[in-house]
C-alpha cells in the first residue's frame, strides 16, 4: 500500500472539525488534547504533528488548535494509531491450574478470568473485539459496556450454528434465535477443524439458508471455512467473512475478492501459541498427538497461504488472531508474523488491523480510523510499527471511547502525565 502523507502546516491552517456543541454543553466534560509527532490513521495516511482533540467519548478535530481548560497528552515520542480491532478473539478461554479450563468449571471463576483476558487485550492496544461461539460472552460484553470494568469492545455470536443444527429452515431459526438472543453477528462452522483435516462440512444449501437469513436479518455471518470447497459455498451463499481458510486455492480468493467477502487469515499466533502450550492443551477433545501434528505442519501451510492470498487483487484481509486461552495480551503478534514472514507491507498491516477490520463488523463509521466523529479508540506505542513491527508489544498509552485505561512511562522518555495548558 502506497503510504500517503499529511505535512501539517500549522501556521498556514490545518484543522478538520465539526461542531459538537451540544455533547461539550452536556458533559462539562475537559477536552483532551494528544500531542502526536506520527500518526497513522488507520486509512493508510500518515498525519505530522498534529494535535488530537477529544471531547466526550469522540474526536472532534484534528489539527493545530488546543482549546483552553484542555487536559494535555504528550505523546510526540510514540507513534499513534487507532485502537486495533481483532475479528476473532475467543476472550472466555484461558488456563485453570495448568490445563484448559473446561465446562466443568464454577461459571463465576470463569467469568473472572474473562475479565482478566479482557483487561490483557485492552492494555495490548486492542479496543475492539469480536468473540465467535460462546454464549456467556455476552454477560463481559455488557459489563464493559457499563463502564467501569477495563476492556476492549465486544461483538459476539453467542452460541455457533454447525452442520448439525438442522435443516436449512431449522437453521434460519436459529439465526433469528440469536438475534433475538442479542448476538451480534452469526458464527457458522462450515469445515472441520485443522486438527481434523479441515474438510467442508455444512452443506451448500445450509450455508445459504443461515447466511441469507442473517443478512435479511441484518446480521452479520462469519464462517470457519479450511477448505476451499467450504470457502467457495460460503462466499456464494453471501456470507460476510471466511476465516482461517488454511487450504483455500486461488481462484477461491479471486472469488471472494469479486463478492467482497472478507478473509482474516489468523497465521501468527493461535497455532503458536497452542505449540508454546501443548501440554496445556494436549489429551482434551481433537487436542491430540495427531491433531497436534497437523497443527505443526499447519504454521507453515498457512504462512503460505496468506502469502498467496496478499497477491490476489481487492481481496479484503482482515486482522483476527483466533487468540484462545494463553493468547489474550498477545493479539500484537499477528501483525508481527504477517509482516515478518508472510510480507506484508507494515502500513497495510495497520489498515487492516484498524479500518479495515472496521469495515468487515459494518463498524466503519464510529471505529478504525483517527478522524473527526469517530469513537476516540486511540493507542500509542514505542517505536515505528513501519520500521519495526515488534513495536505493536510496546503499546504505552490506550484511550477507548475517550477514557484514558493505560499510560505509562515508554523507553523513548515522553510525558504521559496530562498536563494542563
Ligand atoms: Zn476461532
Amino acid at each position: 500500500m502506497k503510504t500517503r502523507s499529511w505535512i501539517a502546516l500549522c501556521s498556514i491552517l490545518f484543522t478538520t472539525s465539526i461542531a459538537l456543541p451540544v455533547l461539550s454543553a452536556q458533559s462539562g466534560i475537559e477536552p483532551i488534547v494528544l500531542k502526536a509527532k506520527t500518526v497513522y490513521d488507520g486509512t493508510g495516511r500518515t498525519l505530522h504533528d498534529v494535535n488530537i482533540i477529544i471531547r466526550g467519548s469522540v474526536i472532534s478535530e484534528v489539527g493545530c488548535e488546543i482549546p483552553t481548560d484542555a487536559i494535555i497528552y504528550d505523546l510526540r515520542g510514540l507513534t499513534v494509531t487507532p485502537g486495533w480491532i481483532d475479528t476473532h478473539s475467543h476472550i472466555l478461554w484461558h488456563f485453570n491450574e495448568g490445563r484448559l479450563a473446561g465446562s466443568d468449571e464454577q461459571p463465576l471463576q470463569a467469568i473472572l478470568y474473562g475479565v482478566d483476558n479482557a483487561i490483557l487485550t485492552l492494555n495490548a492496544g486492542f479496543t475492539t473485539i469480536q468473540s465467535p461461539g460462546s454464549p456467556t460472552d455476552a454477560y463481559l460484553r455488557d459489563a464493559i459496556k457499563r463502564g467501569v470494568i477495563p476492556g476492549p469492545r465486544i461483538r459476539t455470536s453467542l452460541q455457533p450454528l454447525t452442520e448439525k443444527s438442522g435443516t436449512p429452515d431449522q437453521l434460519r431459526a436459529l439465526v433469528d434465535k440469536r438475534k433475538q438472543q442479542g448476538a451480534d453477528f452469526i458464527k457458522l462452522f462450515a469445515s472441520q477443524s485443522i486438527r481434523d483435516g479441515g474438510a467442508q462440512t455444512m452443506t451448500d444449501a445450509q450455508l445459504q439458508a443461515a447466511c441469507g437469513e442473517a443478512t435479511k436479518v441484518g446480521l452479520r455471518t462469519m464462517v470457519h471455512a479450511h477448505s476451499a470447497a467450504a470457502a467457495k459455498a460460503a462466499t456464494l451463499a453471501g456470507c460476510t467473512s471466511v476465516e482461517h481458510g488454511a487450504y483455500v486455492t486461488d481462484d477461491v480468493f479471486r472469488l471472494m475478492a469479486e463478492h467482497g467477502t472478507f478473509y482474516d487469515p489468523n497465521i501468527g499466533l493461535v497455532l503458536q501459541n497452542y505449540i508454546e502450550n501443548k501440554a496445556k492443551f494436549l489429551g482434551i477433545g481433537n487436542y491430540n498427538a495427531e491433531g497436534f501434528a497437523f497443527m505443526e505442519k499447519g504454521e507453515a501451510i498457512t504462512k503460505e497461504t496468506f502469502k498467496r492470498a496478499l497477491k490476489i487483487k481487492g481481496l479484503k484481509i482482515d486482522y483476527g488472531t483466533d487468540a484462545v486461552a494463553g493468547a489474550h495480551g498477545r493479539n500484537g503478534e499477528e501483525f508481527i508474523v504477517r509482516v515478518r514472514d508472510g510480507g506484508e507491507d507494515p502500513m497495510a498491516g495497520i489498515v487492516s488491523a484498524t479500518s479495515l477490520s472496521a469495515a468487515s463488523m459494518g463498524m466503519q463509521d464510529q471505529i478504525g480510523s483517527i478522524a473527526p466523529g469517530m469513537q476516540a479508540d486511540i493507542i500509542a506505542m514505542d517505536g515505528d510499527p513501519l520500521k519495526d513491527p515488534t513495536s505493536i508489544r510496546r503499546v504505552v498509552f490506550v484511550m477507548k471511547g475517550g477514557t484514558v485505561f493505560k499510560n505509562v512511562v515508554s523507553n523513548a522518555g515522553g510525558t504521559p502525565n496530562p498536563a494542563r495548558r
